[in-house]
């Protein structure tokens, strides 16, 4: 590492410590540029020392988790990046349910719920985030989401290293957002789960991950559904009857399978996807005077440009 905070870091934690460390590949939209500082806490004694040290630090924080629902700046992030690691993603058992660490995957607590015959996890099973950040953001499919069957999470507060236990109300969970803040790390959440039953919690799972292969373009690159949907409507109809199916800036383009869905491809920027999501909003706006609210959050500085929207080319 380079830098007096960074060596300061490198110095107080026994767990990963680098700079500048490329952020892409960390996402699902595999797009953006590096870490200032990228630090992966071994384990909660090392993220309350990294807490300690940024106290006294203004240097700008970005917890990652997944990276399935960020938009990580071409010019990447100028300040210090944390994200757990595979020791805050163990999942055990509780008296009514289970607690699963921040990092462990959304398909693997889905799976870990449906072994146990534990029933209400099974619309995390085709969502490719972290416990943390669907917490953070109050992720949700199929009629459910997670302030449904969330009872409590640790979090952690990075600038003064305090953890607290919230409960669920505490927690303010609304459509996609929480009053989790930028500067607040999840750590785990123990979710209540009845018991129902094992054939019926694995035929919902199947359907689920049926109905997405067959409406959303998963593995393409992309942070899904980029817009809120508006009340009373979806930000996919709006944007598709506006005609803007398969139009893109750059190389990002808007899916033809699902038109809340930005794909990215290869020598795509970020900055293209931050564009199309200006240049969508703008023509839904003219359209239908609805003002969409992006779901999907950038990281980092991006520049405010009207760019045209090039035709579909298919
Ligand atoms: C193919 C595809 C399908 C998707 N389908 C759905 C869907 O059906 N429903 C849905 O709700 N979402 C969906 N998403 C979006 C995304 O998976 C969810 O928002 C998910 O909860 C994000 O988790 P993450 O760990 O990837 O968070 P990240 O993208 O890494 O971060 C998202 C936000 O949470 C914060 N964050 C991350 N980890 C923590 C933590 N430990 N503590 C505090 N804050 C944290 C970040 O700072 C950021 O603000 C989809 C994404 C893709 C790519």
């Amino acid at each position: 590492v380079t830098g007096a905070l960074g060596r300061t870091l490198a110095a107080a934690l026994r767990g990963r410590v680098e700079s500048d460390r490329p952020l892409a590949p960390l996402t699902t939209y595999r797009l953006g540029g590096t870490a200032w500082l990228f630090v992966e806490p071994a384990d909660m004694a090392d993220l309350r020392s990294l807490a300690e040290v940024l106290t006294a630090e203004r240097v700008p924080v970005l917890v990652l988790g997944r990276g399935s629902n960020l938009v990580v700046s071409d010019r990447g992030w100028p300040g210090v990046v944390i994200r757990l690691g595979s020791s805050f993603a163990s999942i055990r058992g509780a008296p009514e349910g289970l607690v699963a660490g921040a990092a462990a995957p959304l398909p693997t607590v889905a799976n870990w719920a449906a072994r146990r015959a534990l029933e209400g996890l099974e619309f995390l099973v085709a969502i490719p985030g972290s416990v943390g950040g669907a917490v953070r953001m109050n992720a949700g499919a199929h009629d459910a989401a997670v302030a449904q069957h969330l009872e409590s999470a640790t979090v952690m507060d990075v600038a003064g290293a305090e953890v607290k236990r919230r409960a669920v109300d505490d927690l303010a969970l609304g459509y996609r957002r929480s009053a989790v803040t930028s500067r607040e790390i999840v750590v785990d959440a123990t979710f209540a789960l009845p018991r129902g039953e094992a054939d019926q919690i694995r035929a919902r799972m199947d359907a689920y991950r049926r109905h997405r292969s067959e409406t959303q373009p998963g593995a393409a690159q992309n942070a899904g559904s980029v817009f809120k949907n508006p009340p009373g409507d979806a930000a996919g109809r709006l944007v598709e009857a506006a005609g803007l199916k398969g139009r893109g800036i750059g190389g990002a383009r808007v899916a033809t399978l699902h038109a809340n869905f930005f794909i990215a491809s290869n020598g795509a920027t970020a900055q293209d996807v931050y564009d199309l999501v200006r240049a969508v909003r703008a023509r839904v706006k003219e359209a239908f005077g609805v003002e969409l609210e992006p779901e999907i959050s950038f990281a980092g500085e991006f520049e405010d440009r009207d760019r045209e929207l090039e035709p579909s080319s298919r």
